[in-house]
């Protein structure tokens, strides 16, 4: 099936030509006629799939005729969860948009001066992308008129009601013409999701394709076991050697964390950098530019921050923790293999995130092949009682010439003193030094200079550390 058949504008069609699409994602084959008839839709896709050209090539249709009320403001309204998943949908819009007359967009979001936005929307426009707190801010100061919105659309909606925006969300759909066409994009079409949506639209099209639990087919998931922060430290460190890694998310479940895992990576040489929300828009966008750029290979993301990056060549995604919920799991998955390509995803866990790992697997309906990389193999008696269905990773170039001192440290280990690393294991997150003390010696040193040959480093494109 074609674009042709949905009876876009001509100049749409070439802009989608331009930009390389052939034929039309499942949810825009779904979506598209529905909303092009008008309907409301509540539509359940997951990132990746395309969802965000099923509503805006709609929307954009509907800027082709010109409006009938004489006012300013939008006449389409995004609302998103963040500021990232909003500059994501601004960059699609001006590449569907780039050959329609009226077809301004402008972004509304926090962290960034509030005099360039009002500058902005004091100028024609036509599509606002907007955050929810933001938008209020200049709702509050009477700055926008919802006048001649034609068209509402809520994306991500469940991570909105995730995020608290609940309140936020109802207001701003109040201060909006009742006569207004609403579409609403979700991951998942939970209770509080159905809820909002039956206050927000009247019969609504239920769209529901590939769901957040589809599985991720191009996606390749591993796991590996990880005795302690250490531990987890030369894993990573080995993983980011590897040859078919270009680009990568690492996720982190705290801020903190991630800026130290920064540090220490760049102490590698990686070329690496933060994302998350301590950040002011002007670094996030930095940061992600240097990733675009490939002046950085390795970005370390909390899961906010990570929320809406589309950057197509990311390789691996890989979970240093595990997320708490499943929902975030394949959210971070879905970073990588975006528009059919390749990926892969590698978590890291502890025994005690079995059962997570065990939720994940039920949630997906795939099981997560459990990996070991030859000398970084966690503790045997830990882990065995897991049923495993092992694959290696990449053993080669890791039989390295410490092994036997490794081994060493290792099998010492395994005698009284393994219990002390699984009892270090539950502090791994904040208590560094403790749970690095047995390993980051061997890791830091002796390791580092085996696991992690230097041709490894040599074959990086990228010429800048930070
Ligand atoms: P999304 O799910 O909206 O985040 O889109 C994921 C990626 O798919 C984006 O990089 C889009 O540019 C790309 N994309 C959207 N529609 C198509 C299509 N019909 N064919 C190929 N790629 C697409």
């Amino acid at each position: 099936m074609s674009f042709d058949t949905l009876n876009l504008q001509p100049k749409i069609l070439k802009a989608v030509t331009a930009a390389g699409y052939s034929e039309p994602t499942k949810i825009q084959l779904k979506a598209i006629p529905e909303i092009m008839k008008g309907s409301d839709i509540r539509a359940s896709a997951q990132t990746g799939t395309g969802k965000t050209a099923a509503f805006l090539l709609p929307a954009l249709n509907l800027l082709a005729t010109p409006s009938a009320n004489g006012s300013k403001g939008p006449r389409v309204l995004i609302l998103v969860p963040t500021r990232e998943l909003a500059m994501q949908i601004a960059t699609q819009a001006e590449k569907y948009s780039k050959y329609l007359e009226r077809a301004k967009t402008v972004c509304v979001v926090g962290g960034v001066p509030y005099h360039s936005q009002l500058r902005n929307l004091s100028r024609p426009y036509d599509v606002l992308i907007a955050t929810p707190g933001r938008l209020i801010d200049f709702i509050n100061q009477r700055k926008i008129n919802f006048d001649r919105v034609e068209m509402l659309i809520l994306d991500e909606a469940d991570r909105m009601l995730d995020m608290g925006f609940s309140e936020p969300v109802e207001q701003i759909v109040n201060a909006t013409p009742s006569s207004r066409q609403t579409l609403l994009f979700s991951a998942t079409l939970q209770k509080s999701i159905i809820k909002l949506s039956e206050k927000l639209m009247d019969n609504p099209v239920e769209i529901t394709v590939d769901a957040e639990r589809a599985k991720h087919e191009n996606i390749e998931q591993k796991l590996h076991y990880a005795d302690n922060l250490s531990h987890k430290n030369s894993l990573l460190d080995h993983i980011l050697s590897d040859k078919s890694l270009e680009f990568a998310i690492v996720f982190t479940s705290t801020k903190r964390h991630a800026d130290q895992l920064v540090d220490e990576l760049a102490d590698k040489g990686h070329h690496t950098a933060a994302l998350h929300g301590d950040m002011n828009q002007r670094q996030r966008t930095r940061t992600i530019t240097q990733l675009r750029n490939g002046r950085i290979n390795v970005l370390v993301a909390t899961d906010v921050a990570a929320r809406g990056i589309d950057v197509q060549s990311i390789t691996h995604v890989i979970n240093f923790d595990l997320p708490n919920n499943v929902e975030d799991y394949v959210h971070r998955i879905g970073r990588t293999g975006r528009a059919g390509a390749k990926g892969t995803a590698i978590s890291f866990a502890a025994g005690r995130d079995r059962h997570l790992v065990k939720e994940i697997e039920k949630f997906t309906g795939q099981q997560i092949n459990v990996s070991e990389i030859a000398g970084l193999e966690p503790s045997p008696q830990k882990y065995s009682s897991r049923p495993m269905q092992r694959s290696r990773f990449n053993s080669g170039s890791n039989r390295r010439s410490d092994g036997p001192r490794w081994g060493n440290k290792r099998s010492s280990n395994s005698g009284g003193n393994r219990s002390n690393s699984g009892g270090n294991r539950s502090n791994s997150g904040g208590n560094r030094s403790d749970s690095g003390g047995g390993r980051s010696n061997s890791s830091g040193g002796r390791f580092k200079s085996a696991a992690k040959p230097s041709q490894g480093r040599a074959r990086r494109p990228h010429s800048t550390k930070r």
